[in-house]
């Protein structure tokens, strides 16, 4: 067996104990006594024929192991363990998973910092399951560009397959692209975060594949072109190509599981992507949810905005959306806070809810603007932002990622 081990495992917690996944399996890997189902980490193939029948989503849980949980411990479970934060790499040196992924994550998250908690609804997420020492090979089954603006603003769709690698993730995480070649100083280049943009189920559902959201960075300095390394190197790739993927990242920034819940997501650019997984997720698996979802998205003009042709087919009752341009020809700018305040009641209404999330993904400038809206917005409705916001941390709530 390999060392470190990606080991499948069943939550005992909400497993329903319905049997689907022993069914399911082909190999015999999965088998259960009185209390629990469990995997046999030495029969099990990866080939997720078990994911998709499990009413709970208890079957989708990984964990990077040194050696191998025995059915013995797994019957004994009442719960998960928690991750290793150690595993032994291929070198055989111990050492912290992927500290580049947390300091980029760090970073993103900074305005919530350490009190930054997952939603109390959210499943528990598989982290860190590749890393840059022991990356999975993906493969590209799609490029399509998604703005009509491809010279000044190229966003593209990636569809990477992993075949019958495992490759658990949940909405609202990030996986880890490693590019090819080396820096100026001769060492590889370094990881890049990218968020998912497909549900949990696949972007095509049930497929082990996934899509991501990448915007092409080219910048002009004294007439000098620049292109970013990794985002030329992904909305580049072609058809059939393997790229090194690393993850998956994240624990706190994580779509409800409840359909109960509202949530009021704010974005700019390519900050849409984790909010596309989100509405899919919605859209497939909790269509008749009461909770409400809303959606602010921001942008120069329509043909820089991603996915643009595709938002404007998903009716109001399913997603409330605004969408709104900041460079529009004989128009005075607009910018996502402008149109808060013009939702004022209804964006009120929702912060009074304690049902409601607040998810903001996009550039980290617009962090600021958004606060001061939201700030006049509870002041108008009679709160104090500082306090609800306070309360919607403590409770999970609220989220922000930005970069
Ligand atoms: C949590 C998280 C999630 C993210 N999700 C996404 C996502 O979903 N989609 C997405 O597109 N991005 C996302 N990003 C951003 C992404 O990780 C990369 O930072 C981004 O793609 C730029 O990387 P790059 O390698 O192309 O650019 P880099 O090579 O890192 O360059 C950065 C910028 O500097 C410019 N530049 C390079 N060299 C010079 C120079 N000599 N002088 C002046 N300028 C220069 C480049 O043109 C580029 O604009 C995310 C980031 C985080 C942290």
């Amino acid at each position: 067996m390999n060392v470190p081990l990606r080991q499948h495992l069943i939550d005992p917690e909400l497993c329903i104990r319905c049997g689907t996944c022993e069914e399911s399996c082909s190999v015999g890997a999965v088998s259960h006594n009185d209390d629990n189902y469990v995997v046999d980490a030495e029969k099990c193939k990866y080939c997720m024929d078990c994911i998709a029948p499990c009413p709970t989503g208890s079957i989708d849980n990984w964990r990077v192991v040194n050696s191998a949980y025995s059915l013995e411990e797994q019957f004994s479970w009442d719960e998960l363990p928690e991750q290793e934060d150690t595993v032994e790499s291929e070198s055989g040196s111990i050492e912290a998973i992927d500290d580049d992924a947390l300091a980029l994550l760090d970073a993103a998250h900074s305005a919530v910092g350490n009190r930054a908690k997952a939603p109390a609804s959210a499943d528990t997420p598989s982290v860190n399951l590749y890393t840059k020492d022991n990356p999975v090979i993906a493969r590209v089954v799609g490029n399509f560009p998604i703005t009509e603006d491809v010279v000044e603003n190229d966003v593209r769709h990636i569809v990477l397959d992993f075949g019958s690698t495992a490759f658990p993730f949940l909405e609202g995480q990030t996986i880890g692209i490693l590019p090819p070649g080396t820096d100026a100083k001769g060492k590889p280049h370094r990881m890049r975060l990218y968020s998912i943009s497909s549900p949990r189920d696949g972007e095509r559902p049930n497929h082990n594949n996934l899509a991501l959201t990448v915007k092409r960075e080219i910048s002009k300095v004294d007439e000098e072109i620049h292109e970013g390394i990794a985002s030329n190197y992904i909305c580049n790739l072609e058809r059939d190509d393997e790229v090194r993927v690393t993850g998956p990242y994240g624990s706190t920034f994580l779509m409800p599981n409840d359909p109960g819940a509202n949530i009021l997501m704010i974005c700019t650019g390519t900050g849409s992507a984790p909010f596309r997984a989100f509405t899919e997720r919605r859209r497939r698996a909790m269509a008749n949810a009461e909770g409400r979802l809303m959606l602010i998205f921001g942008a120069r003009r329509p043909a820089e905005l991603p996915y643009f042709g595709p938002l404007k087919k998903i009716p109001p009752e399913f997603l409330d959306q605004e969408l709104v341009f900041s460079r529009l020809d004989g128009q005075e700018k607009e910018y996502v806070q402008d149109r808060m305040r013009q939702r004022t009641d209804d964006i009120h209404a929702l912060l009074e809810d304690k049902a409601t999330h607040i998810f903001i993904c996009g550039l980290k400038d617009m962090e600021a603007g958004v606060n001061e809206a939201l700030t006049d917005i509870c002041h108008q409705g009679g709160s104090d932002w500082v306090e609800c916001r306070r309360e919607m941390l403590e409770s999970g709530r609220y989220h922000v990622e930005t970069y």
